[in-house]
């Protein structure tokens, strides 16, 4: 693949047949993947070619091999020419996101209490494949109603309070999610699922603020030096998985009707206005909101552990997706345009200013939550204005190894001594989930996150390191 730097942080694929645009990908030269093994930069090629696809195929400092897509993927597709949408450009875990909580309680206060709190973390966090949730829906009806009111549903059910819902991604649903699109054997997967971590990647993670790069932005998201936070990380659970199945499914089936023609078959496509394009849309808008709720209810079974264990209280700085398609609109060459923006394993990052923003933070931008490793510690980061990549920015660091390379390199080690031996403390997770989980499988969040810096999409706002985690 041949790449061309055209600035800092920023190199270009040329468009060569079939693509429709250009491939941009933000990064260093030591961030780039590595071709020999990992496809991604052929996968940015491919998205390139989807009908629609507007300016450019993206991809963020993050990017590693996924379904179709690359994780680290953003794409736009224009309404009004037939722009399709993508299960592969959202991926398998639908509206897969991370909430932060900010404690009124600094690192040096939770020293005595640290294995206490742990212990009943773990204990009020379903977690690994099936298992548990925290919240029982009493029937399929109530699963609808969370699947169409998200965390706001689950505030009305009494899990948090009004003003999380200020501080959610959407304020908490997205419109337009149609249950009715939801297949069965996903209704029956997702059914006793809403308030649970999932696999080996999914965390919950007790942090504190290291640093703070920019105090008044920081004080504006709820964030000061010392203090403990926590992050949760999970998305739609097998109900996710079932949808973007199903409707991969029947993209496939329609798209020589369509006259579409892709070079993966990953990346099956519809659309966006027809029939099969609004059926993904609504499911998918379904699964987003459960993943919301979800988030919810797992950030109430944290606030409860504080409250009774410390005493003190948990307020959320804000929740975002990382996988999810949304309609926006964007100017591109100096036209307001209806876009579908598909960004898998890529967060949006509103700039200060942006009318979505709750009038406390349109001062100063939308948190950006970007989780590193357990070993390591994470970002928050904030949008800029005049950013390109319709307002996104990397969702993490990003895998440099495979679960299976990651696995054979723990061999003859003990991963959860060597994390404990950082002062970590660990809850959950068998040794092959944390072995595929080693902060050596992921890049370094610090250098992702300066590439993401240095490429204009965002700005640092703080750094955090981690405490304690609770392991998928
Ligand atoms: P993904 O959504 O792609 O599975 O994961 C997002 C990011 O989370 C990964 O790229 C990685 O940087 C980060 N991550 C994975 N496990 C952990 C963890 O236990 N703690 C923290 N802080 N970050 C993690
Ligand atoms: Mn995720
Ligand atoms: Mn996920």
């Amino acid at each position: 693949m041949d790449l061309v730097e055209e600035a800092p942080y920023r190199f270009r694929i040329d468009r060569h047949d079939p693509m429709r645009v250009p491939g941009v990908v933000f990064a260093s030269r030591a961030l780039l993947p590595d071709a020999a093994g990992d496809q991604s930069l052929e996968q940015v090629a491919n998205v390139a070619t989807l009908p629609g696809i507007v300016g450019a195929s993206y991809a963020m400092p993050d990017v590693h091999w996924g379904y179709g897509f690359p994780i680290g993927g953003v794409a736009a597709t224009d309404l009004a020419e037939d722009g399709v949408v993508s299960p592969g450009g959202v991926g398998f875990d639908i509206s897969c996101g991370v909430r932060l909580l900010a404690a009124d309680l600094d690192r040096a206060e939770l020293v005595g209490h640290l294995d206490a709190v742990m212990d009943a973390l773990s204990a009020a966090t379903p977690r690994g494949v099936g298992r548990g949730a925290v919240w029982q829906l009493a029937d399929r009806a109530e699963l609808d109603a969370v699947l169409r009111g998200g965390s706001r549903y689950a505030v009305e059910r009494g899990h948090g309070n009004a003003r999380d819902l200020d501080r959610c991604e959407d304020y908490g649903a997205v419109d337009d999610a149609d249950p009715a699109q939801v297949s069965e054997r996903a209704v029956q997967r997702g059914q006793q699922q809403v308030g649970s971590l999932g696999s080996g990647n999914h965390f919950l993670e007790v942090q504190a603020v290291e640093e703070v790069y920019d105090a008044q932005v920081a004080a504006a998201f709820g964030l000061r030096p010392g203090q403990v936070c926590v992050m949760i990380h999970c998305g739609s659970r097998g109900l996710g998985h079932q949808i973007c199945t199903d409707h991969v499914r029947a993209m496939e089936q329609v798209m020589p009707r369509y006259g579409i023609e892709v070079p993966d078959r990953q990346l099956a496509c519809a659309p966006v206005s027809s029939p099969q394009g609004r059926a993904y849309l609504g499911a998918m808008a379904a699964a987003a909101n459960y993943a919301r709720a979800n988030r919810q209810v797992l950030a109430e079974a944290a606030r409860r552990v504080f409250a009774t264990r410390t005493g003190r209280s948990l307020d959320l700085v804000y929740d975002v997706s990382h996988n999810l398609a949304k309609i926006e609109q964007h100017r591109v060459d100096g036209a307001t345009r209806r876009l579908c923006v598909h960004r898998k394993g890529a967060t949006r990052a509103l700039p200060p200013g942006h009318s979505d923003l709750p009038d406390d933070l349109r001062p100063v931008g939308q948190p950006v939550l970007i989780p590193g490793s357990m070993g390591t510690g994470s970002y928050v980061l904030t949008g800029v204005p005049g950013a390109p990549a319709f307002a996104s920015t990397c969702h993490g660091a990003g895998r440099v190894q495979s679960r299976r390379q990651a696995t054979k390199a723990v061999r003859g080690h003990d991963p959860r001594r060597e994390i404990e031996a950082r002062d970590i403390a660990v809850r959950g997770a068998s040794r092959r989930g944390l072995a595929e989980e080693m902060p050596a499988a992921y890049k370094d969040v610090a250098a992702v996150v300066e590439a993401a810096e240095g490429a204009g999409l965002c700005r640092r706002v703080a750094r955090l390191v981690p405490i304690g985690v609770v392991k998928g």
